[in-house]
């Protein structure tokens, strides 16, 4: 389809003869009476028939709980028995699928709440926890406090983050005119002076606390006990539901029909230079900050050891050089320098940080102007108390139909590599620690790399020659400078594709003929995030309906408004 040209998802149902509206009414009559697993027997096979009422009975049997029954369908489906039926599915465990779990579950006076009840959600993801993504990646970088502010996290509630920590929220938050607003934020810098779970700017919360209020949640609503670990492989879309291929992790099959389908995903695949080879990385000596094959919690977790002891064997000083001149390349950095000044023994960790960047360093508050950020609900409070609604550039977004227009506005609205004032110009910020010499900063691209074999300081006498060497590498940089270091952390971000890989492309997109921007080949979705009539899209699979905002927190809560909204 041209781009510009909306397709209605009434579209969808044209090819058949009708049955599937009347079986969308019957759906619906029945959602207020049973339970949406109830309904969907009615449009079930006979087989299919049997195998969703013993569904229904275990839910209320045995305190919902999603894994033991996956479990159970691991033998059921080795010995041939029926799908599992689940009437909403989310596939990704990440901060978006989470946070759409909890609304789809903690909506009050929503009609469809019986249809969202903890038992007839399913979340697949491939990790052993949900928001295990999240977590390695923030850790990994030595992030202390989130870009975004106080409102942005998983609960429904706006303040419930902060007032989880006992901060007192400000009235009207996200709401009223620009005087208003500088008004408030000295009010509030003056009233969080005496709190580090929040900076003094924006109220950014700190790392630990804000995961910690994540876990709050995740219990709060029972998701783990929800998750199903494994990975989707194939979803055909049909008028009945979705039946979703899951490989489990022990290598088994499960296959599920769902009647709704989510598909928060997350982003493409971390970004690799061109010069970095599998052996850099076999050897250790390349690592990718945001590569959750690479850095494990746990490897996190032992690098200071790891350092240390290496550093004991080493003639030289150890040198890191970081790639990328954005925010998690500037955590990174920032969070060596502090482990080296640290009093722990730290201090013989790393000798020099390297910071290599193509471009200046370019500060920006956050990764997009927060009017991307506002959801429907603050769009009303601030109408109510005088404001003016939905933000303009929202309106505009909207209101431009031509999908390689709204590509465009996402690109202009959403710089990548950025740092922020605090991370800059803060105390003991990036700018002060180039300024002083504790990181190198090179803005140059790397033009080759070589290893360089070393003599280890103390040799070992286990007789193994290949034992008393290590390997270096050597950097040549466009700026004419060449360096020497022991590892290269990459903090160049994810890639710009379309995620998903052959679940999206093949299945939904070449197979499904679900409909994408001929400009880009992100999904073209409706209004409440409608990819098809039983599949939903969030993040960066949304983006052309949500916005520059929506790979982030705000465009998780921003997903799962629009996904509550079209079954309320
Ligand atoms: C270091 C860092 C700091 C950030 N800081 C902020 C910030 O301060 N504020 C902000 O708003 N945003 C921030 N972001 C951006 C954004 O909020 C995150 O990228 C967010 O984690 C995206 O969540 P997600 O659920 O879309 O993706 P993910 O966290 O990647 O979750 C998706 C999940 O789906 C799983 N999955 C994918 N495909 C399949 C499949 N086929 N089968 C099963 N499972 C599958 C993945 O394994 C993963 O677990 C930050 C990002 C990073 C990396």
């Amino acid at each position: 389809m041209a781009n510009g040209a909306r397709k209605p998802l009434t579209n969808y149902f044209g090819n058949n003869d009708g049955s599937f509206v009347i079986a969308i009414l019957l759906l619906l009559s029945f959602s207020s009476h049973h339970s949406f697993a109830n309904a969907f027997i009615t449009l079930g096979s006979a087989t299919t028939r049997t195998r969703a009422i013993s569904l229904t009975q275990n839910i209320h049997i045995d305190s919902n709980d999603i894994r033991l029954q996956s479990q159970k369908h691991i033998q059921q489906d080795d010995e041939g028995e029926e799908p599992i039926i689940i009437p909403w599915l989310i596939v990704g465990g990440g901060i978006h699928g989470v946070h759409i779990a909890a609304r789809l579950l903690g909506s009050p006076g929503a009609k469809s709440l019986s249809s969202t009840n903890a038992g007839n959600i399913c979340i697949v993801d491939d990790n052993e926890h949900l928001l295990q993504k999240w977590k390695v990646r923030t850790s990994a970088t030595g992030m202390e406090y989130l870009r975004s502010s106080a409102g942005y996290h998983l609960d429904l509630e706006e303040n419930s983050l902060r007032l989880h920590f006992g901060v007192k929220p400000k009235n009207g938050t996200g709401s009223g005119g620009k005087k208003k607003k500088q008004k408030k934020k000295k009010k509030s810098q003056t009233s969080l002076s005496s709190s580090e779970s929040f900076t003094k700017d924006y109220e950014r919360p700190r790392l630990d606390l804000f995961n910690e209020h994540c876990d709050s949640i995740v219990k709060r609503y029972d998701l783990e006990k929800m998750h199903a670990q494994g990975s989707v492989k194939s979803i055909q879309p049909n008028d009945s539901c979705v039946r979703v291929e899951v490989s489990s992790c022990d290598g088994k099959t499960l296959v599920y029909e769902a009647g709704n389908v989510v598909l928060a995903l997350g982003n493409d695949e971390p970004v690799y230079p061109d010069w970095v080879s599998e052996e850099d990385i076999k050897l250790g000596l390349v690592r990718h900050l945001l590569d959750n094959k690479h850095t494990t919690i746990k490897k996190y977790q032992h690098e200071k050891t790891m350092y240390a002891s290496e550093t004991q064997t080493h003639s030289h000083g150890r040198s890191i050089a970081i790639i990328g001149g954005g925010i998690t390349g500037a955590h990174k950095a920032l969070e060596l320098v502090r482990r080296r000044q640290s009093k722990e023994r730290d201090s013989l960790l790393v000798d020099n940080v390297h910071m290599i960047s193509r471009h200046p360093l370019r500060e920006q508050q956050f990764d997009t102007h927060q009017d991307w950020m506002m959801d429907r609900a603050a769009c009303k409070r601030s109408e109510k108390a005088g404001g003016s609604g939905i933000p303009k550039r929202q309106r505009m977004f909207a209101n431009n139909l031509s999908w390689k227009e709204r590509r465009k506005i996402i690109a202009q609205e959403r710089v990548p590599g950025t740092v922020t004032p605090a991370v800059n110009r803060g105390k003991n910020g990036l700018c002060y620690a180039i300024g002083n010499g504790n990181i190198e900063w090179h803005q140059a691209e790397v033009l080759e790399k070589r290893h360089v074999n070393f003599k280890k300081y103390a040799d070992s006498d286990d007789g193994n020659e290949d034992n008393k060497f290590g390997t270096r590498m050597e950097l040549t940089l466009s700026c004419g400078e060449t360096i020497e270091v022991d590892e290269i952390l990459l903090a160049t971000g994810f890639g710009k594709k379309l995620p998903g890989g052959q679940l999206i492309q093949r299945d939904l997109i070449e197979i499904a003929g679900l409909e994408v921007s001929d400009f880009c080949g992100f999904p073209i979705v409706n209004e409440n995030l409608q990819w098809h009539p039983r599949i939903y899209a969030a993040g960066a699979l949304a983006e052309l309906e949500l916005g520059p905002s929506a790979r982030n927190i705000a465009g998780a809560r921003l997903a799962a408004e629009r996904i509550h909204q079209s079954i309320n």
